[in-house]
């Protein structure tokens, strides 16, 4: 049994059950009894059916969101983009059973052509940083690419994946095809790894999970993605438009109060602009509106948990370089400030080690070369930013930068229509975009003989 609290206010809100290894087990029977059916729905029917869940989980935006905003301490703001981004990411997967073409490929004596064929049952394990969004990642392709899936949602945030099986019911999908199964990763996210009826699992969470679940895999040679850990850096060239900069730093990191894998929690600033970079940072720091995440204004609200607290502060023990801090709520409630530190040495563990928290390590360099390699001094590698108005250097720099997503002059969130994943120890393959369903799939080349008898 797993108890539940609102992050802002401490306050129980409600307990859920913990699977069973025996009820974990009958999960995954159930989404395999369910997979020959699924795998057979006509293309059309099966994209009429994703659709017509997109427009369900359309319908209870509202009461999703409000559902994370009190698991999880979510805005309110974000809550709602992430309860309509489930609904963006099955409409655009909704398009795919129709366009899941193979090839034809010429040879000779006969006709040779490739198909997609569905993996069968999909685990899908979720963190309890995004549990929306980083749900309906794995489950929308998966499904469009006719597979069942087993969900498993971190422990602290079940709520809105288990209202997602109802809607998915609500909306006409069959019995056993969603499966959400709430429980602890050593029962329920393990039987998903060992059982021999999964046959991929695409998890997203930490470095250190993420390779135990990996090697769980290759026992039975599993499919497997992995969506893990960031550092990225926010880079600050002298050219860049400092302003424009300035401003959108601090919610690069302190978005979601920093819990966000590709939070850019390394601030990498050209050392002839430092001095004057801060002194416009600062500023756009102390502005940041943290607080009731109920109420629509607010940007920040609080950190998930007393201990994920108690393990983010423990990364200011003994550090001196606070530069300087916003505000947060006192009270009830896991609240912890924007805190910059300046500056901080690439060598540092604030400046090495994935904090997820509100806790951003700001690092002079001296030109592009040094700016690249402090960037690349990572076992991460998830995502990044690029400030400059020199757009060969914009080019030059995107390209010697060791990460999966990166944009220059923007801190662009993930787009469910491009490709999203990490390189190095932030991940292995990709997720989103137009070529996911086919990492839900086989593909089965077939050779037909035209050879006259
Ligand atoms: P975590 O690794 O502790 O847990 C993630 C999930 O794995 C949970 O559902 C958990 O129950 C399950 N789990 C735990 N032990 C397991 C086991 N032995 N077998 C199978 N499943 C198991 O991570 P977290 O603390 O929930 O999430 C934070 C981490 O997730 C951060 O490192 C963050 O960067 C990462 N993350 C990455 C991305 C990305 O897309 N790259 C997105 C969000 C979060």
């Amino acid at each position: 049994m797993t108890t539940l609290v609102d992050p802002s206010t401490a306050e129980v809100i409600g307990t859920v059950a913990d699977a069973t290894e025996e009820e974990a087990a009958a999960a995954v029977g159930r989404a395999a009894a369910a997979s020959p059916a699924w795998r057979a729905v006509a293309p059309a029917d099966r994209a009429r059916l994703l659709r017509r869940f997109a427009e369900v989980v359309d319908s209870h935006v509202e009461e999703l969101a409000a559902i994370e905003v009190r698991n999880a301490g979510h805005t309110v703001g974000n809550a709602r983009w992430e309860a309509g981004n489930v609904r963006d990411v099955l409409h655009y997967y909704a398009a795919t059973p129709e366009r899941l073409s193979g090839r034809q490929i010429p040879v000779p004596g006969g006709v040779d052509v490739t198909f997609h064929e569905p993996l069968g049952v999909v685990g899908v394990i979720v963190p309890w940083n995004f549990p929306l969004p980083i749900a309906g990642w794995g489950m929308a392709p998966a499904l469009a690419a006719g597979n069942t899936v087993v969900l498993k949602p971190a422990e602290l945030t079940p709520l809105s994946t288990l209202r997602l099986a109802e809607l998915a019911l609500e909306a006409g999908l069959p019995e056993g095809v969603l499966e959400v199964l709430a429980g602890t990763g050593a029962v329920a996210g393990w039987r998903l790894v060992t059982d021999e009826r999964v046959a991929k699992v695409c998890f997203t969470g930490s470095v250190a999970v993420g390779k135990r679940v990996m090697a769980g895999c290759a026992e039975q040679v599993k499919r497997v993605t992995l969506e893990l850990g960031g550092k990225s850096a926010n880079i600050v060239f002298a050219d860049a438009d400092l302003e424009r900069a300035a401003a959108g730093a601090p919610m690069a990191v302190f978005d979601n109060a920093g819990q966000d894998c590709c939070a850019r929690s390394r601030l990498l600033v050209q050392r002839s602009v430092f001095d004057r970079f801060l002194s416009l940072l600062e500023p756009a720091v102390q502005a940041v509106v943290v607080g009731d995440p109920r109420d629509p204004p607010t940007q920040m609200g609080p950190l998930i948990s007393e201990a994920h607290r108690a393990r983010v502060a423990g990364y200011l023990e003994g550090v001196t370089s606070v530069a300087f801090r916003g505000r947060a709520p006192e009270g009830p409630g896991w609240w912890f400030p924007p805190t910059v530190l300046a500056p901080v040495s690439p060598g540092e563990r604030v400046a090495r080690e994935e904090v997820f928290g509100p806790v951003l390590a700001v690092i002079p360099f001296e030109d592009e070369s040094e700016a690249v390699a402090i960037a690349n001094d990572s076992r991460y590698g998830l995502s990044g930013s690029i400030w400059t108005e020199n757009l060969g250097r914009a080019l030059r720099v995107s390209r010697a930068v060791e990460a999966g997503n990166l944009s220059v002059n923007s801190h662009s969130s993930v787009r469910y229509w491009t490709p999203f994943g990490g390189f190095k120890e932030s991940g292995l393959g990709r997720e989103l975009g137009p070529d996911a369903p086919e990492g839900f799939t086989e593909t089965k080349n077939v050779f037909i003989s035209t050879e006259a008898p």
